[in-house]
């Protein structure tokens, strides 16, 4: 079946005590067993609950997977795949990364002997350069966030297959409505279901979807090991959200493309980053990678007058009134951030100058609202400030 029809129904059948159909919230925390060990297939909710198989069915068949595997947060789901690691091994990771994803990795699993070099995966060969003997994992994310950077997900898998290492796609940017990395190579998808997914704003959640027997085991017992589960309320809430996540991704996509062509023309902007635009760096790699470019841009404000780029990113941001200034992406309004003070404020200054995450960056998350409607809220914000 078709994206489309699958984000309707998939692991969603009507109920069979009472024909419902949308699936029952089973908020029980334990399940009776008609004997010791005796039982219809759960026990104890952490270790599985009926609402969550059905959005890990769900979201396994979005990305055309074998399994899926549904968290508290994306980060919950991070933090499972990285407890597959031991100390000593090392992981190649995109440099251009969620700030949250930089800060697990140096500040929380560095100190237990886990290593990480960043690499700009634009050149593929840049990645077959920092494999080591102990590298265990390859992370990245496509299109990057803020600087939407588009890399080649079959290329760089071609090289971790080659060498047998595990490759991990964040694809919360894109969705499976726009890439499928496991169809091109990827060995496990994680998804901060926060975004797209749920798409309103109301959950934060995470998940992981693979096709790998063993390595599927391996992290269906940690997610009942380490505990980071999401509650059966919340996966409701998720399952209603991916029913519309291909018109909402549709609709972004379209009117970011359309913002992002006519921010290009700007006067007050310098430079805008979209895949989708024949100026992006990768923009060939992307019409054949994507369905769709997304719904997400970052773009570079001019300095005012005064020659401060700050202070009129600050007031640009303050003077939106249909755009929300705030952090997160994904959802059906449309959300505008700056990086460097808000969502990468936790990657050190440095490595910020280095990708390109300045003063002026601005990153838009375009929703579901009439691109005129946006389109003029920007303009009247540029000429404010
Ligand atoms: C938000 C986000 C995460 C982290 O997910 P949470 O649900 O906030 O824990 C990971 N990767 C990307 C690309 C994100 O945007």
């Amino acid at each position: 079946m078709k994206l489309d029809t699958l984000a309707v129904h998939a692991g969603q059948h009507p109920d069979p005590t009472s024909g419902a159909v949308m699936p029952p919230i089973v908020l029980s925390s334990t399940f009776a067993q008609d004997g010791p060990g005796v039982h219809k297939g759960y026990e104890y909710s952490r270790s599985g609950n009926p609402t969550r198989n059905t959005l890990e069915a769900c979201i396994a068949a979005l990305e055309g997977a074998a399994h899926g595997l549904s968290f508290s947060s994306g980060l919950g789901a991070t933090t499972t795949i990285l407890h597959t690691l031991r100390p000593g091994d090392h992981v190649v990771c995109g440099d251009d990364v969620y700030g949250g994803t930089f800060r697990i990795l140096k500040r929380c699993f560095e100190p237990f002997g886990v290593k990480t070099s960043f690499v700009d995966f634009s050149d593929p060969s840049r990645l077959e350069k920092a494999i080591t003997a102990e590298t265990k994992m390859v992370w990245l994310e496509t299109p990057t966030n803020p600087t939407l950077k588009v890399f080649d997900i079959a290329a760089l898998a071609k090289i971790t297959k080659a060498h047998k290492i595990p490759l991990v796609v964040d694809n919360t940017f894109a969705t499976p409505v726009i890439q499928r990395p496991l169809e091109l190579g990827a060995d496990i998808v994680m998804h901060s279901v926060t975004k797209y997914l749920n798409g309103h704003s109301d959950v934060v959640g995470g998940a992981i979807a693979l096709n790998d027997d063993a390595l599927h085991e391996k992290l269906r017992f940690l997610q009942n090991a380490l505990g980071p589960i999401p509650s059966p309320f919340d996966c409701f809430m998720v399952l209603r959200g991916i029913k519309t996540l291909h018109l909402r991704v549709e609709r972004a996509s379209r009117s970011a493309l359309a913002l992002a062509q006519w921010l290009e023309a700007h006067p007050a902007v310098a430079k805008v980053h979209y895949p989708g635009l024949a100026s992006h760096g990768q923009h060939e790699v992307a019409k054949r990678q994507m369905a769709l470019f997304g719904g997400m841009i970052s773009f570079v404000i001019k300095p005012g007058a005064d020659g401060d780029t700050l202070a009129r990113a600050r007031k640009f941001l303050s003077n939106v009134q249909v755009f929300a200034c705030a952090e997160s992406l994904g959802g059906v309004e449309s959300l505008i951030e700056h990086p460097a003070l808000m969502t990468h404020a936790s990657v050190p200054a440095e490595q910020r100058a280095e990708l390109g995450i300045d003063d002026g960056l601005i990153r838009v998350s375009v929703g579901v609202e009439h691109v005129d409607d946006l389109r003029d809220d920007l303009e009247q914000a540029f000429a404010r400030s």
